[in-house]
């Protein structure tokens, strides 16, 4: 099989331990095509199928955020929404990521966080992020028991994200 100059650049830019492998791999998608030479529109369209195929198996991270049942009286909750829309603070580091539980904690001292994070685990729950009004020191106080309920999240195996907006 026989590689056009501007394909065989194209492939050398292709780690070395996986090049061998990528090129046996288009070799045999060009002579399906009956061609017996490699152009660069080749070597592109086997690296998007790749890029493609890497996509589907990146994993999506779960994501629930547990806040402050006394600030919901007076919060719907969109500067965490906005954080996680726009990937910012302490969402930034996502990749394909969704939000799949939005809860609060049922009051002093947090009595329903065991229930639901127990809910939550159930479908596949990778993290739960501490909402930022439970942590910051403001118009209310910080939430006296956050230390326990970040234990009682660890506990389960959960990992926990100290934030949400701020
Ligand atoms: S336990 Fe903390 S987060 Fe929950 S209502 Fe009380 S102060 Fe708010």
């Amino acid at each position: 099989m026989e590689w056009e100059p501007d394909a065989a650049k194209e492939i050398e830019k292709i780690p070395e331990h996986v090049r061998k492998m990528a090129k046996m791999g288009i070799e045999t998608s060009v002579e399906k095509k009956g061609k017996n030479i490699v152009t660069i529109e080749d070597v592109k369209e086997a690296s998007q199928r790749f890029n493609s195929l890497m996509k589907k198996d990146e994993k999506t991270t779960k994501i629930a955020i547990v806040r402050c049942d006394i600030v919901s009286e007076t919060c719907p909750g969109m500067a965490c929404f906005k954080a996680f829309n726009k990937r910012k603070v302490h969402f930034s580091d996502y990749g394909e990521a969704e939000i799949i539980g939005f809860f609060t904690c049922g009051g002093c001292p947090g009595r329903r966080v065991f229930r639901l994070v127990d809910s939550l685990i159930k479908h596949d729950v990778d993290v739960v992020h501490l909402s930022s009004c439970m942590l910051m020191e403001g118009g209310y106080p910080k939430c006296p028991h956050i230390d326990e309920i970040r234990q009682m999240i660890l506990k389960k195996g959960v990992k926990v994200v100290e934030g949400t907006h701020h």
